[in-house]
């Protein structure tokens, strides 16, 4: 009921995280404007999938969000399509590992746009209009990397860092009225961006695939296992729901233990 009439936009949801997100609101009732690169037959087969799994409104529209122009093109298509805005999840992201002295620097500069300056431009973009329905959730999708570093990753960890710190101001700029921000911490999941991280360690171990899955996950999760994206996907919902008006600000770690001190 609660997501009958309500309308969301998730960056990044063509696949990993932001799909399985699309699905669960979608099953629930919510209109959502899925994100992301994709084949024109990839959008195609996920939007029959996701129309075919809920109830909800779906539509796509993609775009390169390193681009301010792109960014606003796609709130224009939001606000277009449905008129409102309620539930923005900024989740689109990428990684990059490489020590820092030879770090790319085109690559450094992506970074930062896709997972840090993207995300402002959105809710700098989309909270005068939820200011004026008197109504907003924003989840921002953060890291464990958002509290601790790893080596090799400067520009993602810098980034993940930073959301959390924009997640604090937005909650606090926000905190009287019915709009939440809070930061979602996810630990491994295995989606495509951390699967071309475990084929990079398959040519330098020479380990197959499912070894070296396990030596991946099993260096920093002490409960040895992969989160299932499930475990995000409820987290996000709970987030969006409606039990969740005084969350604000707040990091939702969902890591198998790996932040445990
Ligand atoms: P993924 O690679 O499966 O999905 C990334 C999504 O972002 C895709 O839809 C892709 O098309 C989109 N995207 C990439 N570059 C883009 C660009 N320039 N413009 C527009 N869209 C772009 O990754 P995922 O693992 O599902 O990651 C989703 C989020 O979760 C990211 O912010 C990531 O940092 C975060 N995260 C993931 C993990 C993990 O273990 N998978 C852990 C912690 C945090």
């Amino acid at each position: 009921m609660w997501f009958n009439d309500k309308v969301a936009l998730i960056t990044g949801s063509t696949s990993g995280i932001g799909l399985s997100m699309a699905q669960a609101l979608v099953e629930s009732g919510a209109s959502v404007v899925i994100s992301g690169f994709a084949s024109e037959d990839e959008v195609q087969k996920i939007l029959k999938d996701l129309a075919s799994s809920g109830k909800g409104h779906v539509e796509f529209f993609g775009g390169d969000l390193t681009k301010l122009a792109d960014i606003e093109a796609l709130v224009h298509f939001t606000q277009e399509r449905f008129g409102r805005i309620d539930m923005l999840v900024n989740n689109a992201g990428m990684q990059h590992v490489c020590p820092i002295e030879d770090f790319p620097i085109d690559k450094w500069d992506k970074l930062i746009a896709l997972n840090l300056t993207a995300p402002f431009h959105f809710v700098r973009l989309i909270l005068p209009m939820m200011r004026k329905n008197g109504f907003g959730r924003i989840i921002n999708v953060a890291s464990t990397h958002g509290f601790i570093a790893s080596k090799g990753k400067s520009a993602y960890v810098a980034t993940k860092h930073g959301i959390i710190g924009l997640t604090k101001v937005i909650a606090l700029e926000t905190a009287t009225e019915n709009i939440t921000c809070n930061a979602l911490c996810p630990g491994f999941v295995l989606t495509p961006l951390v699967e071309a991280q475990i084929r990079e360690t398959m040519t330098e171990s020479g380990l197959h695939f499912d070894a070296a899955c396990e030596a991946f996950v099993g260096d920093k999760h002490p409960s040895k296992k992969f989160v299932p994206v499930s475990d995000i996907t409820g987290a996000c919902m709970y987030l969006l729901g409606e039990h969740a008006s005084q969350i604000k600000g707040a990091q939702i770690i969902v890591d198998g233990g790996w932040t445990i001190y």
